[in-house]
């Protein structure tokens, strides 16, 4: 049986509207994965209108050239035989560009349909093409679309499943007639094997010398030693190398093709390129787009984004729960105030009572025993005694508390017994929050309050989830407005900036989009590098975008300034922005030194990226985009985090006590500081060593680090545990003492902090990693190096502050010294040999404005 299903291939240059074609004919509902082998993603959907389509959308690329994995997966799968017929999107306010790469899949001999994206602009801009005779010299149908505003799509694939029935054809278009020769001579020589439509194309590439479609036929040796003699002919009469002689061929046809299709309207300048003359402009592009990432932070992270996620945080997953809409809040509050303060009037009418020799120890037992009747009876008891008519206990104004100054007498503290705690629920529509329901539920289902079943589900799994969930509103406001500057095409405009700054470290300024990204949460910053061209350069972009502090990194960077100069607010300010300074010292200084090395060396990709006009995103894509992130975080916090929130519980409140393992706050006379015991100090005390040279070597110092490696937002609240000051933010006083106790010396204390913000990134970023690599090695060389700069870093300074501050000098200064003279050395050293010389370099950016 035939297969009844069409395949449908789209190609198309980067930026050329596929994927916004992709998405509006699929619905963006189909499969993402990897092209086998390599870390191309590959998009693969059925056709929302019929669905005995298949659309496979194929990598942005410029040319079908073999020399990137991309171009190598469009190739092999336009000829591994299953596209029925190809879509070649053909951005058509670009034409010479993008016709470059339509030729090419035409040679291909498969049936194509070359779809006119950005009608609607060329509409605009005023510009005339002749579709008809396009399609007669391409040969092949041509439909004019706008896969933006909707335009033609069914007459598109109305052609697509007519052109699907046919074989395909031999390519119209020819080159100059010496080469024709040439060709036709190869095409001679080919086996009789290959089919008519597919000669011309292998015909090229034999002419090309590209290696790996020459294997795919098996010349006689006599046949390859005849086309290398060909070749070597024509070369030597055109006074070019062969692969330069068939570009040189393509553009001279795309230049006639042009000359005989385009009607330019005559020139004027957009409205994108006047904008573009002051955002891009050498001197202001960078100050304007701070300007606009500072209002992009301030409305995500401190405004908006912090109520929201004050919120969550305290209401939604806290113990405070909410009224619907607010209402009753108001009663409620003065209900509840009241009864704190009677509370207090009590405690200080009993502190008077006691001072005054007064046995009050029936009170204090009854309170012991949380049996609050026969607690107010002992206060009754109490109130009667002769002596207490002249105890007068004092309450303190106290605004955090909630109290006000009162003079309390026995009559008063009676009196105080019948303010009742007010209960939310008779006040309004209240709804508890979720660690309180679920609480709830728990003991009304028979587990033991504050048990090992609570714990885990409240502080373990709701706690940690809840932690994570906090970050979404403000990862969503951030994404928000990111995708919005990506989609309308600012940012492409910044890349373009960036690229001058980005380029002098050997990263591309694609790169910089990802740490963006990064700045909010590390797994969609990761899953952002997709769009970087380059495997190298998307490679390195994936070791280092975490570099930079995510939004779960801010904790640790506010307790570290409580705990290296006692204050985390106001006047301390400044010192948050040099850990964002170290983050991007560690992205430049990576990408200077291992641009050196053999794994990332290679010239720099030129920087070639059509600006698209601007323009509203379409809010379909823009939705898409956000929901894309936002579910990529979601998905990790209900999985990977989940699991390891799970896994943290376990080692911080498991351990060996008295030979004993079990659950440590449970046994029998085991002190307040049970953590000492747990599994999480035995897994410390077995990697604290490495850390000597950094200057924190204690278990917990470790165990903060191992909890990290988990998810970032685990430091600070293990931190809170592990030091026994309870379950206090990073913004507290007792956990910056107690945090700073840890470390000998403040080197010690910021080495510490350089460490967990470099090191390998939560479990979740981690397996990000891995799937962008798609390889296991690569993964590894990602991590280790993440972990081994980190630790680098982290003995500099420890060792700096030794030795400057303190005066000591031992062997791991001089392993401090060799190391950062090594790093120094790499940095400034000139590229090897190996890489690119200084000749490549004139390949300076350039940029091709798409509305021209
Ligand atoms: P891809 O790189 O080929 O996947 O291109 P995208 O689908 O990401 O599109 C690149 C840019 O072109 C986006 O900003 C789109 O909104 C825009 N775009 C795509 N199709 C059209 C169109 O038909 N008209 C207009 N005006 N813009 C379009
Ligand atoms: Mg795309």
């Amino acid at each position: 049986m035939a297969d009844s299903q069409i395949h449908v291939a789209l190609a198309g240059n980067p930026n050329c509207g596929k994927t916004t074609l992709f998405n509006l004919i699929t619905g963006a509902n189909g499969y993402v994965g990897n092209w086998p082998g390599v870390t191309v993603e590959k998009k693969e959907a059925k056709l929302l209108s019929d669905k005995s389509v298949t659309i496979t959308d194929l990598p942005g690329i410029y040319s079908l050239s073999p020399y990137s994995p991309e171009e190598q997966c469009s190739r092999d799968y336009l000829m591994s035989g299953e596209p029925d017929v190809v879509v070649q999107v053909i951005d058509a306010t670009n034409l010479e560009r993008n016709l470059y790469l339509a030729l090419q899949v035409i040679e291909t001999g498969l049936p194509v349909v070359a779809a006119l994206n950005m009608a609607d602009l060329v509409e605009k801009s005023g510009d005339k093409i002749d579709v008809k005779k396009l399609s007669d010299r391409l040969g092949c149908p041509v439909v004019m679309i706008s896969a933006l505003k909707n335009k033609s799509i069914d007459e598109l694939f109305a052609q697509v499943k007519k052109s699907a029935a046919t074989k395909g054809h031999v390519p119209e278009h020819k080159f100059d007639s010496a080469i024709e020769d040439v060709l036709t001579h190869i095409e001679n020589l080919l086996p009789a094997s290959v089919s008519a439509e597919k000669r011309r194309y292998y015909a090229v590439k034999l002419f090309e010398r590209d290696e790996a479609a020459c294997k795919l036929i098996n010349l006689t040796k006599d046949h390859a030693e005849r086309v290398e003699q060909l070749v070597a002919q024509c070369e030597k009469d055109c006074d070019d190398d062969a692969e330069s002689i068939i570009t040189g061929e393509r553009y001279g046809v795309i230049a006639h093709i042009i000359d005989e299709c385009l009607t330019k309207a005559p020139a004027k300048m957009s409205t994108s390129e006047k904008i573009d003359r002051v955002v891009t402009n050498r001197i202001l592009g960078l100050p304007i787009f701070v300007v606009i990432m500072f209002a992009v932070y301030y409305i995500a992270v401190s405004t908006l984004g912090g109520t929201v996620t004050d919120f969550t945080n305290d209401q939604l997953f806290g113990t405070d729960g909410w009224f619907v809409l607010g209402q009753g809040r108001d009663a409620y509050d003065e209900a509840a105030g009241d009864y704190t303060q009677a509370q207090a009037e009590i405690a200080a009418f009993i502190d008077a009572a006691d001072a005054k020799g007064i046995d009050v120890s029936a009170y204090n037992d009854a309170v012991d025993a949380e049996d609050g009747d026969a607690a107010a009876d002992a206060l009754k008891t109490i109130a009667a005694e002769p002596e207490a008519a002249s105890v007068k206990g004092k309450v303190e104004e106290d605004e955090d508390a909630g109290t006000t100054a009162a003079t309390v007498t026995a009559s008063q503290a009676v009196k105080d017994l019948d303010v009742t705690e007010p209960d939310p629920a008779d006040y309004g529509p209240f709804v508890p929050g979720i660690t309180t329901a679920v609480h709830d539920a728990l003991v009304a289902g028979g587990t033991e309050d504050g048990g090992l079943v609570d714990s885990l589900v409240c502080d373990g799994i709701v706690g940690g989830i809840g932690a994570i969930m906090g970050f979404v509103p403000q990862m969503f406001l951030l994404f928000v407005m990111l995708s919005f500057l990506e989609d309308c095409g600012y940012m492409a405009r910044v890349a373009f900036i960036m690229d001058r700054i980005f380029r002098r470290f050997g990263l591309s300024g694609k790169s910089f989009i990802p740490m963006l990204v990064s700045s909010g949460c590390g797994v969609p910053g990761v899953m952002a590098t997709k769009t970087i061209e380059n495997e190298k350069d998307r490679r390195m972009t994936v070791m280092t975008t975490t570099f930079i502090p995510c939004g779960a990194k801010l904790p640790i960077i506010a307790l570290l300034m409580g705990s290296i100069i006692g204050d985390s607010s106001t006047s301390a300010r400044w010192i948050s922005p040099l850990f964002y300074f170290l983050g991007v010292f560690a992205v430049i200084a990576s990408g200077l030194m291992l641009k050196k090395t053999k794994l990332f060396a290679g010239r720099p990709t030129p920087f070639v990226m059509e600006l698209p006009a601007y323009h509203f995103p379409a809010i379909r894509s823009w939705a898409l985009h956000v929901w894309e992130r936002c579910w990529a975080f979601i998905k990790k916090a209900g999985t990977v985090i989940f699991a390891s929130t799970v896994v943290v519980w376990f080692l911080s409140n498991f351990g060996m006590f008295e030979g004993a393992f079990g659950y440590l706050p449970s046994m029998e006379g085991i002190p307040e500081e049970f953590m000492d015991y747990s599994v999480l100090a035995m897994l410390g005390n077995l990697v604290a060593w490495t850390f000597a040279p950094l200057g924190f070597s204690t278990w917990q110092a470790t165990a903060l680090t191992v909890s990290g490696l988990v998810a970032k937002e685990n430091v600070v609240a293990t931190a809170g545990s592990l030091l026994s000051v309870g379950d206090v933010g990073e913004t507290d006083p007792s956990l910056w003492t107690a945090f700073a106790a840890m470390f000998p010396t403040m080197g010690a204390c910021v080495a510490f902090g350089a460490f967990n913000l470099l090191c390998a990134p939560c479990f979740a970023a981690m397996g990000t990693i891995r799937n962008q690599m798609n390889s296991g090695k690569w993964t590894a060389i990602a991590i280790g190096y993440e972990c081994a700069f980190a630790w680098v870093i982290g003995l500099i300074i420890n060792q700096l502050y030794e030795l400057i501050v303190l005066g000591q000098f031992g062997f791991w200064t001089i392993v401090a010294f060799v190391l950062l003279a090594g790093m120094l050395f790499q940095i400034f050293r000139p590229m090897p040999h190996f890489a690119w010389t200084d000749e490549d370099e004139t390949n300076s950016s350039s940029v091709v404005n798409a509305t021209a």
